[in-house]
């Protein structure tokens, strides 16, 4: 074992990132990634003269490492992980290892859903209040690129359950935990109980002086926490007035009676709620003001994809919500709104169970579009319920059809709770075409006027 050498496995923006920050502090680095590396990172790598290979995990010179920071991607059952476990080598995680070369205070988000939007939120809210504040994690930049110059006060981190799977001894001042609903099990022994205990690693080191805000009307979570040793600060948000912050109707109050009206925010939805609750208090919590927090909610701007407004044609609004691509997803969505909807989904099906929508798509929507190669389970779920419904390949031809179905007021809404790859490349894709599509219709449709 060579001692001070590290190598990272995996070279995306965690791993090239670390690369980057191990070099600076003097490690012997070296960088392997079974895959082909993107020319930008490699363009950096080579900048700072570290070693790198593609294609190919070396073994011997992996193994001779002191250290391993594996990217999250990389899941424990991989043949080099389980060799470098072996040889009894460290592995650890970039925020794990960025996290322990930096003073300033880290506010870090998990959940399974509303990670991003909690995430840049609660970031706008420090930024626009002031704040000298860095965005990492899954969004932006890497915490370990960032923590290089180290010329932040504050991070707001975006942490996946892989993430926290490699933390030892990371601490964040405080910790936000959204929500736990099943998901990557695969990774976790097909036991919940192992995602649980991974979430919970958010909370593992924080102490008496630290914050933990979390969704109380989950279960999950409150009973996570009850077996949890955290002596620190607790935050409870809720949707039900069981706890200091909850949402009334479409008031929500964010503690200490403060009362925001939904209608003062640029995020709809009840999810959206408990996601602005919680980075409400966490703003809070570091000190931004109560008037500095009703600014940044309007000012709000959410990455796109997620019930994304996109223009408004012969007053009907166009929704693009193409980062749904599960029915619970579509669940908050369809509770997103008030008025009549035209909904378009399909895709590719991932086991769906359309019942736990079907309430509600009685109630909201006039007409179906199914968009996808294959729409055996959309259509034989709703047929009954939905007398318009239309199946088509192209997405604007979508577009155009739910312009024709709708009225004023109506709501056309891009929500597939389905993966993308029969028609799109990814989600981004799939939502970039709408986008399109309804601005190319807006266009058209304005000069005909
Ligand atoms: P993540 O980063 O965890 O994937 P996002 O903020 O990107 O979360 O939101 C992804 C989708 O998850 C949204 O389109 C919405 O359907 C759903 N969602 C967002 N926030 C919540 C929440 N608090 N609870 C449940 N679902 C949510």
């Amino acid at each position: 074992m060579v001692k001070n050498k590290v190598t990272i496995l995996g070279a995306g923006e965690s791993g090239t990132g670390a690369a980057l920050l191990a070099k600076a502090k003097g490690y012997d680095v070296f960088v392997s990634d079974a895959g082909t590396i993107k020319d930008s990172y490699k363009a950096e790598l080579i900048a700072a003269a570290i070693v790198f290979e593609e294609g190919v995990h070396s073994q011997e010179e992996i193994l001779s490492s002191s250290i391993i920071i594996k990217s999250p991607g990389i899941p424990e059952k991989a043949d080099i992980i389980q060799k470098c476990k072996a040889k009894q080598i460290e592995i650890i995680d970039e925020i794990e290892f960025a996290s322990s070369f930096t003073q300033a205070s880290i506010i870090a988000i998990t959940g399974t859903n509303g990670k991003t939007t909690t995430t840049l939120l609660t970031y706008h809210l420090l930024k626009e209040a002031g704040f000298s504040v860095g965005l990492a994690g899954n969004v932006g930049h890497s915490l370990a690129k960032q923590v290089i110059e180290d010329s932040f006060d504050y991070y707001v981190v975006e942490m996946s359950s892989f993430q926290l799977d490699g933390t030892k001894s990371f601490k964040p001042f405080v910790g936000v935990l959204l929500n736990i609903t099943p998901d990557h099990l695969d990774r976790y022994n097909y036991d919940l109980s192992n995602y649980v205990d991974s979430k919970f690693g958010l909370i593992k080191n924080m102490n008496e002086t630290d914050h933990f805000i979390f969704y109380s009307d989950d279960e999950l979570v409150i009973n996570g926490l009850a077996e949890s040793s955290f002596s620190g600060v607790k935050h409870p948000v809720s949707i039900t007035e069981k706890a200091e912050n909850y949402l009334s109707g479409t008031e929500m109050n964010i503690g200490n009676d403060i009362v925001v009206s939904q209608a003062e925010t640029t995020l709809r939805g009840p999810h959206n709620a408990i996601n602005m609750m919680s980075a409400i208090r966490a703003a809070m919590i570091v000190g931004v003001s109560e008037q500095a927090i009703r600014k940044g909610l309007k000012s709000f701007k959410n990455a796109p994809h997620r019930l994304e407004y996109v223009a408004t044609i012969n007053e009907v609004d166009f929704i693009n919500d193409s980062k749904a691509t599960n029915v619970d997803s579509v669940k908050y969505a369809l509770d997103s709104f008030s008025e009549q909807l035209i909904w378009i989904a399909g895709g590719v099906d991932k086991g769906n169970d359309y019942n736990l929508i079907m309430e509600r798509v009685n109630a909201k929507v006039k007409a179906l579009i199914c968009l996808g190669k294959d729409n055996t389970k959309l259509r034989e779920a709703f047929h009954d319920q939905i007398i318009d419904l239309l199946e088509t390949v192209n997405i604007k031809d979508a577009v155009r059809s739910a312009l024709q179905y709708a009225e004023a007021h109506d709501v056309v809404l891009l929500s597939p709770a389905c993966a993308s790859f029969d028609l799109f490349n990814n989600y981004i894709d799939r939502g970039d075409q709408f986008k399109k599509a309804v601005l190319e219709l807006k266009e058209e449709f304005e000069s005909k006027k």
